[in-house]
């Protein structure tokens, strides 16, 4: 068994015994569990509007493979920020229509998740040029939805929305353009940074509600 399975198998067997997954700081962890998460479908925007939060969103053309990559790298944020990532699947009504975000939170219960999260996918455009020189750089941007659904409602929703800026252009941005060693990054790159920095938002919400109940 691959290392990576014996964790995956040792945090499913834990859950299991303690009836549920405890949510505590992930300094404080001992497994690599911060609750199950159930994925939803990545949706594509195409209106001028996130359809879950109603906010305007600067959308641009998205390509078919982005919203399968987004997914990817949100399952993979997930897991780095050490939630149990749980994938089901909600046959759509039909073709045209994805499957809406009611039938997500029903599966979610179902699978006894702690979260169902959505991604909504309204830009995401490639990097023109290499990682040294870029005519234009990458742009992406999506909101994540996450519910609970044994209460069936939103608990959080986050935006990332960026383009990557040279020092030139934003002397603001020198960490981030330091970080990235000066180079142009592709639009999966900034979608992965972008997945971990709403994760991290995500488990600072949760951290404060819990404290907020104690007190
Ligand atoms: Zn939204």
């Amino acid at each position: 068994m691959r290392p990576v399975l014996k964790i995956i198998a040792f945090a499913l067997a834990v859950s299991i015994l303690a009836g549920c997954p405890a949510k505590k700081r992930p300094t404080e962890l001992a497994t690599p569990v911060n609750g199950r998460v159930l994925l939803a479908q990545v949706d594509v925007v195409t209106a001028q509007a996130c359809p879950l939060c109603s906010r305007p969103v600067y959308a641009c053309p998205v390509e078919p493979k982005a919203a399968e990559t987004l997914g990817q790298a949100l399952g993979a944020a997930f897991t780095e920020k050490r939630f149990e990532v749980i994938k089901g699947k909600v046959p759509a009504k039909n073709s045209e229509e994805s499957p809406g975000i009611t039938n997500w939170i029903e599966l979610g219960k179902g699978l006894n998740a702690g979260y169902v999260a959505a991604a909504e996918l309204y830009c995401w455009k490639e990097r023109e040029g290499t990682a040294l020189a870029s005519q234009s750089p990458a742009r992406v941007g999506f909101h994540i939805h996450v519910f609970d659904p044994a209460a069936g409602k939103e608990i959080w929703g986050g935006n990332f929305y960026e383009q990557q800026q040279s020092l030139s252009e934003n002397v603001l941005e020198f960490r981030k353009f330091a970080r990235r060693r000066g180079k142009w990054i592709t639009a999966e790159q900034l979608a992965r940074e972008g997945t971990i920095k709403l994760i991290d938002q995500l488990i600072e919400a949760q951290n404060k509600n819990a404290s907020d109940s104690v007190h």
